[in-house]
This record gives C-alpha cells, sequence and structure tokens, in this order.
C-alpha cells in the first residue's frame, strides 16, 4: 500500500498509487529550468503554457528560470471525460502575442500520442516564429502516433492514466500536488 498522506482526505479514496511525488517534480523542473536558462540565453523567450494541463508546469518551471521570459497561453479542445485521444484538435484561445520572429517553448502536461502537439507546432509555425521547441513533464512514448520531437521531456510514464498536478480526469484532480492513478471504481469499473 503507498503511503497517500500527501492526498486530501476528501480524495484520497479516489487514489490508487502515488507515481511521481511532488518532491520530483519539483526536483527535475529545476534540472529542465536549468537547460532552458542554457540554451535560450540572450535570446527571446515566450513559454506558451496549454491550458488548463500545463498550469502547475508553466508556474513552477518560470519560477525556476533565471533568464527574462514572456508567458502566453493557448487553450485546445480535450477530450472530455474520456481517457484516449479523438486526435480532434480545436483551438478555443489563442495567443494574445504576435510570435514572429519569437523563440518560442511550448510548455506541456503530458505527450500521448503526440495529435495535439503536432498539431499545435504546425500552426505556431505557420506565423514564422525564429523557432518553435517543447517541454512536456510528462510523455508516454509507447502511445506516440506521430513522429514529433519533445525538446525537453520530465518523465517517461508508462500507458496508465495519470491525474493530478494540473491533469484532471472530468475537470477533478488538477490541484493534487503529486501525480497519481486513480482507483478503477473512479472510472465506474
Ligand atoms: P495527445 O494529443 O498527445 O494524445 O494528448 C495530449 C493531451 O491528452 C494532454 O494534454 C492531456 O490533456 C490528455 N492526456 C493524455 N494522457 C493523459 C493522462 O494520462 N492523463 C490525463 N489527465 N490526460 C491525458
Amino acid at each position: 500500500m503507498d503511503d497517500l498522506s500527501s492526498i486530501p482526505p476528501t480524495f484520497r479514496g479516489d487514489v490508487e498509487s502515488i507515481l511521481i511525488p511532488e518532491a520530483d517534480l519539483q526536483t527535475r523542473l529545476a534540472e529542465l529550468a536549468a537547460d532552458v536558462d542554457r540554451d535560450y540565453a540572450g535570446r527571446d523567450l515566450l513559454l506558451v503554457g496549454v491550458l488548463k494541463g500545463a498550469i502547475f508546469v508553466m508556474a513552477d518551471l518560470a519560477r525556476h528560470l533565471t533568464i527574462p521570459t514572456a508567458m502566453d497561453f493557448m487553450a485546445v479542445s480535450s477530450y472530455g471525460a474520456s481517457t484516449s485521444s479523438s486526435g480532434v484538435v480545436r483551438i478555443l484561445k489563442d495567443l494574445d502575442t504576435e510570435i514572429e520572429g519569437r523563440d518560442v517553448l511550448l510548455v506541456e502536461d503530458i505527450v500521448d500520442s503526440g495529435l495535439t502537439l503536432d498539431y499545435l507546432t504546425k500552426n505556431l509555425r505557420s506565423r514564422r516564429p525564429a523557432s518553435v521547441e517543447i517541454l512536456s513533464l510528462l510523455t508516454k512514448p509507447s502511445r506516440r502516433e506521430v513522429d514529433l520531437p519533445v525538446r525537453y521531456v520530465g518523465f517517461e510514464v508508462p500507458d496508465v492514466f495519470v491525474v493530478g498536478y494540473g491533469l484532471d480526469y472530468a475537470e477533478r484532480y488538477r490541484s493534487l500536488r503529486d501525480i497519481v492513478t486513480l482507483e478503477p471504481s473512479v472510472y465506474g469499473g
């Protein structure tokens, strides 16, 4: 049995196990920020967070960075309460800023099939930025359907559905501090 003491009691019955504890997430984000600091020194870096899942990655990564950055956000259609990708991507909220000539770093929570970011990077590239790269806290390599270069990866995870640290199931569990898996009963199993 996992030690679930970091999970608020109201959610504890729903959590099966802690896959990545908060401390490991923060350590890894600090390491990634050091890489980004080095790679983008002296450049005009725009961090683009993909709502809503990337909110905490964006907040914590940005605060670990020491180079000046600007932030913007995009929102794309999600899969609703379903746990698998439909491959359909719709922009619900576009950038507020022009990106022509700028260095863009897309900040994501998880790359699964890769379809969402494949679409987003192509869309952003058509706006003539100086560069577009991807940073994702998590990746599920076994699920990839497109060849998508992810420059900065926090953790590789197996093909399991995870929530917490921004990731939801039916809009719940985003506020958990750890990356966790849920009990099958939560999915009606
Ligand atoms: P992709 O287009 O790469 O298949 O999917 C990316 C999006 O799918 C993520 O931004 C996230 O919204 C959702 N997703 C994929 N795997 C998971 C998962 O294990 N947990 C949660 N909560 N969302 C996931």
